[in-house]
């Protein structure tokens, strides 16, 4: 049959969490913790459970949850949305790029996504009838290139997708890169998404750059986070998007019709977690940050070269001094010979560079975890 997502497998995350499933590999590939959920938060969610909050929630998500990402944005950004008109709570980040996307973007209309990108990016874009227009960031710093993302918008561009903290690389958007964009969209009706799904994971004394920040950024910005992230629940799947009152309801139009609304009882489990403990956020980046120093003197020990990581989870490395292998070949076998699962940045891009020889490593994982990885890599 004809296949309206021609370029799409199976997703590399799925590849690779089997890879190391059949070959015994310890996975550093998918994101995705391997330590407990925060007792506080599991105490919540069996409470509001056994408490009967079971049925369907409001279709934007149930009020206080709404309120709590209102006070923590405030908190956070000095802005404080309208947690009626302007925050929707949804089934992951996932859900929310896809509604996003699908809320504003026409067939024939043009996005501008940064490469290396987040998967889901693209088919979402596919299927509402656009166009992914890929401009590469900086091959080593993973920075935004404004010279090509100001030559690649044109009077098609409906929107720009942005990043930070980066996935895959963990760079981080500076001050400055939020004052060129800010210049480069005034006075377009130019969308953007802004993808802070590791707002919280940051490095080194370091300010999260959010679109929130920025009122004129702020009124054209789905602005989408995820719960998974900051409460080591991916699983879990509650994420939020919050834009200006007539993007949201746009934005809702696609959201009632996907999902309708999302996982009740989790929703007050993380009302509940974000007004009575603020720490866990506040305190993500140290937490995070004493995994990465640690994790980062060990691949020291390795033939690996340790790329920074400014924010967010991953690691990368250059491996070049090891193999010469394109990066799907060369995690094929880290995982299959070695025992260690990555994930290639090729399926990351548009047009994957020549001769790049990264992986990405997870260090959201157990000292046990990172050790035995470290053990298995030292052999190489
Ligand atoms: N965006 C980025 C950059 C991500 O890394 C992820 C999770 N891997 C998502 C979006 C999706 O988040 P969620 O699991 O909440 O759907
Ligand atoms: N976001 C996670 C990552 O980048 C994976 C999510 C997924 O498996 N789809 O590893």
């Amino acid at each position: 049959p004809e296949t309206k997502l021609p370029k799409v497998g199976t997703t590399i995350f799925t590849v690779m969490s089997q890879l190391a499933v059949e070959h015994g590999a310890v996975n550093l590939g998918q994101g995705f913790p391997d330590f407990e959920v925060p007792a506080r938060l599991v105490a919540a969610l069996e409470r509001a459970m056994r408490e009967g909050r079971n049925q369907y929630a409001p279709m934007s998500g149930v009020p206080p949850l709404r309120q709590a990402i209102a006070g923590k944005t405030e908190r956070c950004y000095g802005y404080r949305p309208d947690a009626d008109a302007e925050v929707t709570v949804t089934s992951g980040a996932s859900e929310a790029i896809f509604d996003a996307i699908h809320a504003v973007v026409r067939s024939g209309d043009e996005v501008i996504v940064l490469d290396p990108c987040y998967d889901c990016y693209e088919p979402a874009i596919d299927l509402a009838g656009g166009i992914a227009v890929h401009v590469p960031l900086h091959p080593e710093t993973f920075a935004p290139d404004w010279t090509k993302i100001r030559a690649a918008v044109s009077p098609r561009t409906r929107m720009i997708m942005i990043n930070s903290p980066h996935n895959p690389s963990g760079a981080m958007w500076s001050a400055d890169d939020m004052r060129q964009l800010d210049e480069l969209l005034a006075g377009t009706s130019i969308y953007l998404l802004s993808d802070e799904v590791y707002e919280h994971i940051i490095f080194d004394g370091r300010r999260h750059e959010s679109a929130l920040l920025y009122p004129s950024l702020r009124e054209r910005a789905f602005v989408i986070s995820s719960f998974g992230k900051t409460y080591h629940c991916t699983g879990w799947k509650i994420g939020y998007c919050i834009a200006p009152p007539a993007m949201s309801a746009e934005f809702r139009k696609v959201h009632q019709y996907n999902t309708f609304c999302t996982f009740a009882p989790a929703q007050f489990a993380f009302a509940e977690m974000i007004e009575a403990e603020p720490a866990h956020y506040e305190q993500l980046g140290a937490f995070y940050e004493a995994k990465r120093d640690r994790f980062r003197e060990q691949l020291l020990t390795t033939r690996l070269r340790p790329l920074p990581v400014p924010g967010g989870y991953f690691q990368l490395v250059d491996y070049s001094r090891i193999s010469d292998l394109p990066d799907a070949e060369f995690c094929r076998w880290l995982a299959i010979e070695k025992g260690v699962a990555s994930i290639p940045l090729s399926p990351f891009y548009g047009t994957p560079p020549e001769g790049q020889r990264l992986a990405r490593l997870c260090f959201a994982k157990n000292e046990s975890t990172l050790d035995a990885a470290i053990e298995r890599l030292q052999s190489l």
